[in-house]
């Protein structure tokens, strides 16, 4: 089914010299991405996901050993009552971890450590909000910039086409008209690629007031979502907040996580107003004798302003 046309809503039969065209169809694909299929196909083989991930080990394949780096391995150990105890382990022969284990319970409450921590305050997520409503308007933008692209190039290959027809009249060379044609019937295929582009559908599936309350739900706690999510969901925030696999040492526990881009944005926007604040506690040296204690009190966790 792949390597057909068809499905694209095109037809086309090279035997019978049926050049590409538009069918009366309803495509199940874009072109483009029938296209990004045969590039897939010709080229070698892509890694097969792994097909093995169980419910009991949700954390299977995202945690890496802090000795020799490579992935640990799930398993579950029988106790001598026949109890089963699923418990991680460092499969690599030369690793001085080799074989020692972890209890996986250990794993999923460090785990569940970390991504409490990553609960941003408040003011913080109404930044990156009124961020993300800001770069939406940008993707809008782009969105008709680059549409308007597509047009011009597709009136380009007009031209080009135009010239070419104009050759084929002026001469009678048959290898010459030939050559000609296969140029003409190029330039065909390539104005389909931009009219199939143009006609996909640009807007994007959910509105901003869905994707900001998603954002809101996920990013401000992370691990209440992480907690009642199935697996699918569960792998998906392992890879959405973190960069990198985590990495854990049988002794020492997780070593300090490689967030992932938007978190670590939170963490950095999270202590520059925390800098600025404590600043501003610091700048009048003289204090009236109220404003003294004022400055004694302990420092809440999170600043109250943000400018
Ligand atoms: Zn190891």
């Amino acid at each position: 089914m792949l390597n057909r046309v068809i499905y694209a809503g095109y037809m086309e039969h090279e035997p019978w010299g049926i050049t590409r065209r538009k069918g009366h169809h309803e495509p199940l694909i874009s072109l483009e991405t029938y296209e990004t299929i045969q590039t897939r196909r010709n080229s070698k083989g892509v890694a097969a996901k792994r097909p093995d991930i169980s419910e009991d080990f949700p954390l299977r394949g995202a945690i890496v050993c802090a000795c020799c780096d490579k992935p640990m391995t799930a398993c579950f150990a029988r106790s001598a009552t026949g109890k089963r105890y699923p418990y991680f382990n460092c499969q690599t022969r030369d690793c001085s971890e080799y074989r020692k284990s972890i209890r996986a319970e250990k794993i999923d409450a460090g785990f569940e450590a970390i991504l409490r921590s990553l609960k941003p305050s408040k003011q913080i997520l109404d930044i990156a909000t009124s961020m993300l409503k800001d770069a939406w308007d940008q993707r809008g933008d782009q969105a008709k910039q680059a549409k308007a692209e597509i047009k011009r190039q597709h009136n380009e290959l007009d031209k080009q086409q135009d010239a070419l027809v104009e050759r084929m009249v002026e001469t009678s060379n048959p290898k010459v008209m030939t050559a000609l044609e296969n140029k003409i019937a190029k330039l065909d295929d390539e104005k389909l690629l931009l009219t199939d582009k143009l006609s996909q559908n640009t807007k994007p599936k959910s509105t901003l007031s869905e994707i900001i309350e998603l954002l809101q739900n996920y990013l401000a706690n992370p691990w209440n979502v992480y907690e009642n999510g199935s697996l699918e969901v569960r792998k998906t925030i392992q890879k959405t907040a973190f960069s990198a696999p985590l990495t854990y040492d049988r002794k020492n526990g997780y070593r300090t996580p490689q967030v992932s881009v938007i978190f670590d944005f939170f963490e950095k926007i999270t202590s520059k107003c925390e800098m600025v604040r404590s600043r501003r506690l610091e700048l009048p040296r003289v204090l009236p004798h109220s404003d003294l204690n004022a400055a004694r009190l302990p420092i809440p966790p999170r600043p109250h302003v943000i400018r």
